[in-house]
């Protein structure tokens, strides 16, 4: 029977599914973490050394100490294909976006040294749009984050990229409410409706390319070495901040807040700030200068030597003075006419 075998496909499709993405979640939970009381943040490190580690994420980005500096342009491939069967998974901390047969998008250049493989994105959020994102921008919170999380292709996967200082490399974006929905995204809060449940994964309902959910402005951001943000906290990350934020319309942020973990409503998921210690932010712009990715030292290049023409002010100083020159030769021309 054509149903049947439907059926048992269908059946086969959605246990193929869960197993995928039984291994996507045991790859990143595997711990009861949470972010209120006993499972709180303040007693992460309890059972994760590194969590009480000195180069931590969230922070703050304080722009009046930040380094400018002029890097080499971030090379985004992938990102502006339509990738079909994107799944959706809420994993009781978080709602994860993962690519399953697909060429994986990928990351290199700007900060980075080798190339990074897309591993998932993610989203933190907080109980009113006052709150939500991680890092802040001279303390200021957004409503809401993405993570776009990619580990360095040579260490194999993302598990193995967690074993290295340059690991892993996260993409983030806060989001800002509008009055105008976002249309890429009623796909995704769409599919929230699917997965309110912890442990629940759906596909998407149509194909979606990641740079639909991203800014205009892809050239201007803050990098920084930091860690996870969530349990084992490992200080293996590569931060890269953008400046301008998504817009989303708040009925688009609050779906978020209609998920649910195993001990109610996920109404928040953000970690709160860590100490900067002895690190610098860099803010990646067009002046001029570059970043050496050796000794983390902003190098500003030689500027070529001013252009020895004449002036410009110069130039029409001696215009004038032509100009005037000939006036007076037509006035005596026609003094000795009229004479
Ligand atoms: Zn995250």
């Amino acid at each position: 029977m054509l149903s049947g075998e439907f059926g048992i496909m269908y059946s086969l499709r959605i246990s193929t599914l869960f197993v995928a993405v039984s291994a996507l979640l045991s790859g990143t939970r595997a711990q009861d973490f949470g972010y209120d009381g006993h499972n709180g943040p303040q007693h992460w490190g309890e059972q994760y050394d590194t969590c009480f580690g000195k180069h931590q994420s969230p922070i703050n980005i304080n722009l009046l100490s930040v380094k400018e500096v002029k890097l080499p342009p971030l090379k985004m491939e992938g990102f502006d294909e339509q990738i079909e069967g994107l799944v959706v998974a809420n994993n009781g901390h978080t709602v994860m976006i993962k690519v399953e047969n697909h060429e994986p998008p990928k990351i290199s250049d700007g900060p980075l040294v080798g190339e990074y493989v897309f591993s998932q994105l993610h989203f933190h959020w907080g109980n009113n749009d006052s709150v939500g994102s991680e890092d802040r921008i001279n303390n200021k919170s957004f409503p809401m984050e993405l993570h776009i999380v990619f580990y360095k292709k040579e260490y194999g996967d993302p598990k193995g990229a967690l074993e290295h200082s340059d690991g892993l490399a996260v993409m983030a974006f806060f989001y800002e409410v509008d009055r105008h929905r976002h249309p890429a995204y009623d796909l995704v809060t769409a599919a929230l409706q699917n997965v309110t449940e912890p442990q629940s994964a759906m596909p998407l309902a149509r194909s979606l390319s990641l740079l639909a959910l991203l800014p205009y402005d892809l050239e201007h951001y803050f990098t920084y070495s930091g860690s996870l943000t969530t349990p084992p906290c490992s200080e293996v990350v590569t931060w890269i901040d953008y400046e301008q934020p998504i817009r989303l319309a708040h009925d688009q942020i609050n779906s978020f807040r209609e998920l649910r973990s195993d001990h109610g409503h996920i109404t928040h998921n953000f970690r709160p700030l860590q100490p900067i210690g002895d690190r610098t932010i860099f803010y990646n712009t067009e002046r001029d200068g570059y970043f050496d990715k050796s000794t983390d030292v902003v190098r500003k290049p030689i500027v070529p030597q001013e252009s020895t023409s004449t002036p410009r002010s110069d130039k029409s100083a001696s215009s004038h003075i032509k100009i005037t020159l000939g006036l007076i030769a037509i006035a005596v021309c026609l003094s000795f006419l009229i004479n």
